[in-house]
């Protein structure tokens, strides 16, 4: 007897975002399908210029317009995480709710962005967020710095 594949897959990310957009009456394409593919495969955020360079070196061009686009749709059903690294540079990743979450690295020399996380941090910020006038829905953490390449250098 072979392989029996008798656990379902949990649907990717991607799945669940196209599923989404198309709900919520945006329509389904290739661009589309392509963008969130990317996004799903990445441990960390990209910006909206490495999408457009990734696709392309997989033979897939997509407007930067149409990036843009869709990172608005997807933040507007809050599917995607907006990671403000500074510089005005922004950068998107997905919203994975409870799994993944984590912060973030930056380096400000070579703009490289990595990221971390750290179980006691957590328990500060739940700490801190039940002091807080303010119903807290999410947080983020960005630390800037010297990258160890940078670093070196
Ligand atoms: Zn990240
Ligand atoms: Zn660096």
């Amino acid at each position: 007897m072979g392989f029996m594949a008798s656990t379902p897959q949990r649907s990717s990310w991607a799945e669940q975002a196209a599923q989404a957009l198309s709900d919520a009456g945006y329509r389904r394409g290739g661009a589309r399908r392509a963008i969130l593919e990317l996004l799903d495969e990445q441990p960390c955020a990209l910006s909206a210029v490495e999408i457009h360079e990734e696709l392309a070196s997989r033979n897939r061009e997509v407007s930067r317009a149409s990036i843009y686009r869709v990172m608005e749709e997807l933040e507007a059903i809050g599917l995607l995480q907006r990671v403000e690294v500074g510089r005005g540079v922004v950068r998107y990743e997905p919203a994975r709710g409870g799994s993944g979450h984590h912060h973030h690295l930056v380096c400000d020399r070579c703009g490289r962005i990595s990221p971390f996380s750290d179980a006691g941090l957590e328990r500060a910020i739940r700490r801190v967020s039940g002091t807080l006038p303010l119903q807290v829905s999410e947080h983020e953490v960005v630390i800037h710095g010297a990258c160890a390449t940078c670093a070196a250098a």
